[in-house]
């Protein structure tokens, strides 16, 4: 199963992320991205893939 993999010290929680798909994001009290779920079904990519291009500083990106 394909995995999310988020690069904390890139992240700057600006939460576009979550905004695309609040299933699998979150924003933690520290400002920094939570991955909620790593391992996505492929009926989710879709959504998960939406989150990962809507990083401005490209912080997310998928393991297969
Ligand atoms: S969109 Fe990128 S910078 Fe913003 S919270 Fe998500 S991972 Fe962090």
């Amino acid at each position: 199963m394909p995995v999310i993999k988020a690069d904390l010290d890139l992240c700057q929680g600006y939460a576009n992320c979550v905004m695309e798909a609040p299933k699998f994001f979150d924003i933690s009290d520290d400002g920094v991205v939570v991955v909620l779920q790593e391992e996505f079904a492929e009926e989710n990519r879709a959504k998960v893939e939406a989150a990962v291009r809507s990083c401005p500083v490209s912080a997310l990106r998928i393991e297969e």
